[in-house]
């Protein structure tokens, strides 16, 4: 396996040599320049190559391998209405049908100005709508794999002319136990084509899977799973344990937050929040592994919708949650693992915006606290809890607001712009700590 690093030279779209229609497209979306993910693996997937990349959901990744792969595949692109004219030439595995769908839909912006076609399939709903777009022909499929194999299994799917595949969040997919689905999979594609796999981790059961679906492939990442986003501001306020809820609202109001995901240890201290932040007259919703799949629906929807101000989350249920440019994220307690802590803070601070983790750390945590920053490699700043403001003169306001994320003058700052998606409600949740 070649590594490949020090490829980010581009700073701009352009300079990646992308065809001017997806340059248009990227327009249209307020993309400004290129990611750490997307200046590394462009380059690498226009020029053929087998990518493995450790990237996390909210670094671009999504842009990352659909931008090269809409370019090498525009010389196909046609209006014909006949199904012959356009094979499926590129496959997107994802482990979830929410990730599918997110990723179905950049694709979409991505190829506005192509005449190439796309479609998602996923379970859970009729075969019929699926069938009748596969029989009409797509050249990018976005599919879970079981669905993808039923399509398979129906005939009404060729698979003989995929010169692309993209494994996305591999390392969900091992975890979900897709991987005999995998193998099933690559028997039905040609030998001769470009993968790429991404993944949040780079693991034994991972490196495994690249040995024998990649060929000679490099290696690119951004963000190590020990390393937290450059991008996010980490603080800690020593608290004690019965007066973390007052910490929690004074982080708040100090700090004027529109939106922010709360993280809790267990579902028991998840739901006790929730009563307790309602009390207090914040509109808060909570969601963990218990709740039944409508409820935390409704939970995220409402905080998608800016009903909630807080969402309070234990670790599980806020797995796959993409939610884009939080600027925000409270550690309302530490988790026992140091991983979680950096999948946490994560949830801010997304593809390049600056965001804030804040942890409220009582004096039983110190240990959880050593193991974080001895995981992280820096310690993190440890602060006094900000000063609530005073009446809403206007002074006062000013002096609130210069107290909020300080950050370099230029750098954009997250807006609370949330795309929720449902994590799967099994098998992780009722694995949770109560
Ligand atoms: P992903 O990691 O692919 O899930 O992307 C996370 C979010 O970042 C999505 O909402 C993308 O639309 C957005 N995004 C991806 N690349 C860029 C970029 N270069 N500039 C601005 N936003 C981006």
């Amino acid at each position: 396996m070649t590594e490949s690093s020090a490829l980010e030279a581009a700073t701009t779209f352009a300079e990646l040599d992308l065809a001017p229609e997806i340059l248009l497209a990227l327009e249209d979306l307020g993309y400004r320049a290129p990611t750490p993910i997307q200046k590394q693996a462009i380059p690498l997937v226009l020029a053929g190559r087998d990518l493995l990349a450790q990237a996390q959901t909210g670094t671009g990744k999504t842009a990352a391998f659909a931008l090269p792969l809409l370019q090498r595949m525009k010389s196909y692109a046609n209006t014909s209405t006949s199904p012959a004219r356009h094979p499926v030439r590129a496959l997107v595995l994802a482990p979830t049908r929410e990730l599918a769908i997110q990723v179905y839909e950049s694709v979409v912006g991505y190829s506005k100005y192509l005449s190439l076609r796309s479609t998602v399939v996923y379970g859970g709903v009729g075969m019929d709508t699926q069938e009748a777009q596969l029989r009409a022909g797509v050249e990018v499929l976005v599919a879970t794999p079981g669905r993808l194999l039923d399509h398979a299994g129906n005939r009404t799917l060729a698979l003989s002319q995929v010169q692309y595949l993209v494994l996305d969040e591999a390392d969900r997919m091992l975890d979900m136990g897709f991987l005999p689905d995998l193998k099933r999979i690559l028997n039905l594609l040609p030998r001769e084509r470009q993968t790429l796999l991404f993944s949040a981790t780079f693991d034994d059961p991972i490196t495994r899977l690249a040995q024998s679906f990649l060929k000679d492939p490099l290696k690119v990442e951004v963000a190590r799973r020990n390393t937290a986003a450059e991008t996010v501001e980490q603080l800690v306020h020593r608290v004690k344990e019965d007066e973390k809820t007052e910490a929690l609202v004074r982080v708040v109001k100090a700090r004027g937050l529109a939106q922010a995901l709360v993280f809790t240890r267990t579902k028991i201290s998840a739901d006790r929040l929730g009563r307790q932040l309602l009390k207090r007259g914040l509109r808060a919703s909570v969601i963990h592994g218990d709740k039944a799949q409508s409820e935390r629906l409704q939970a995220l929807e409402g905080f998608k919708q800016g009903q909630a101000q807080l969402l309070v989350a234990t670790d599980i249920a806020a797995r796959g949650l993409d939610i884009v440019e939080l600027p925000c994220v409270i550690n309302y307690e530490l988790p026992y693992s140091p991983e979680d802590y950096v999948h946490r803070i994560g949830r801010t601070g997304r593809a390049g915006a600056e965001g804030v983790a804040v942890s409220l750390v009582a004096p039983d945590e110190e240990k959880l606290l050593a193991g974080i920053e001895h995981f992280i490699h820096r310690s993190l700043a440890v602060t006094p809890l900000p000063e609530l403001p005073g009446p809403p003169a206007a002074p006062a306001r000013a002096a609130a607001e210069a107290r909020r994320i300080p950050g370099p003058p230029g750098r954009r700052r997250a807006q609370p712009v949330c795309a929720l998606l449902l994590p799967p409600a099994s098998p992780q949740g009722p694995n949770e700590p109560r």
